[in-house]
């Protein structure tokens, strides 16, 4: 297999400090295009810190990122034509402009950044919309709309840009529980549709039905990496036991 034509993430020993906080301790793997990773582990063990490097909301103190063979941690990369090709779903759900309809929230990107005219910024954000089933509430303002509904939209306005790599940090861990499976769903479908994923999340049921790989985190290095399959029934690491013993 040519490794530089399917690899879209690498990560070459990530350390990342806050002050004298170690949090990232040497961070190494990589996904290959159009696969699903999966990233769990304890609260505090910095799966946010690790997704946030991937597209430098946070920098790296050390170590390499490459997304399709461009280098993320380059320092004098242009960080807004990155970020274009790296979409990202946060945790919460009220990370829409609140003055905006759902429509505009999405064709924000398509007409200030990809410089698409009112009408077919308007035309590919229905298209989103009906993508994310939410096609009849694209005049909706964000507050009209239930948490799973605006995480929709959030997910419809990060794929405007047209990513080739979405990041989602825990986007269904504030939702009420009957809202998770619709948020879920939207992301599965990406997921068969070939998009490259990281995802931070445990539900369970997500990542057997699309994870090709899931990274266990603690105290911010990899304590086990493998498919959803070898991590679950077969962990090597008692920490990682004594965790999954508590979320499966
Ligand atoms: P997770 O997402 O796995 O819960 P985080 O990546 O959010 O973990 O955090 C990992 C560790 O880094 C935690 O101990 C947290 O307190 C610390 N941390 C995160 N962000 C900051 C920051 N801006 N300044 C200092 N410490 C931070
Ligand atoms: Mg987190």
């Amino acid at each position: 297999m040519d490794n530089t034509a399917s690899c879209m993430i690498e990560v070459c020993d990530l350390h990342k400090h806050y002050k004298d906080v170690h949090v990232l301790r040497g961070i190494s793997t990589t996904v290959a295009k159009g696969e699903v990773c999966a990233v769990i582990g304890p609260s505090g063990s910095g799966k946010s810190t690790f997704l946030r490097c991937l597209n430098r909301l946070e920098e790296a103190s050390s170590g390499e990122i490459f997304i399709n063979a461009q280098e993320i941690t380059d320092p004098h990369l242009n960080l807004n034509k990155m970020r274009e090709n790296i979409g990202m779903v946060f945790q919460g759900f009220n990370t829409l402009f609140p003055h905006m309809p759902a429509i505009q929230n999405i064709m924000l990107a398509p007409v200030n950044v990809r410089g698409l005219s009112h009408k077919e910024a308007e035309a590919y954000g229905m298209e989103l919309l009906s993508r994310v089933g939410l096609a009849d509430k694209h005049a909706s303002y964000p507050d009209m709309l239930s948490g799973g509904q605006q995480q929709r939209v959030a997910i419809a306005r990060a794929l405007a840009m047209r990513p080739e790599v979405m990041l989602f940090d825990e986007p269904t861990s504030a939702l009420d529980p009957e809202m998770i499976g619709e948020v879920l769903e939207v992301m599965i479908d990406l997921a068969k549709q070939g998009m490259t994923m990281v995802v931070v999340s445990h539900e369970m049921s997500f990542i057997r039905e699309v994870a090709d790989k899931v990274l266990v985190l603690a105290d911010g290095v990899i304590i086990e990496e493998g498919s959803p399959q070898e991590v679950f029934t077969n962990p090597r690491h008692e920490r990682c036991r004594s965790f999954l013993s508590k979320i499966l």
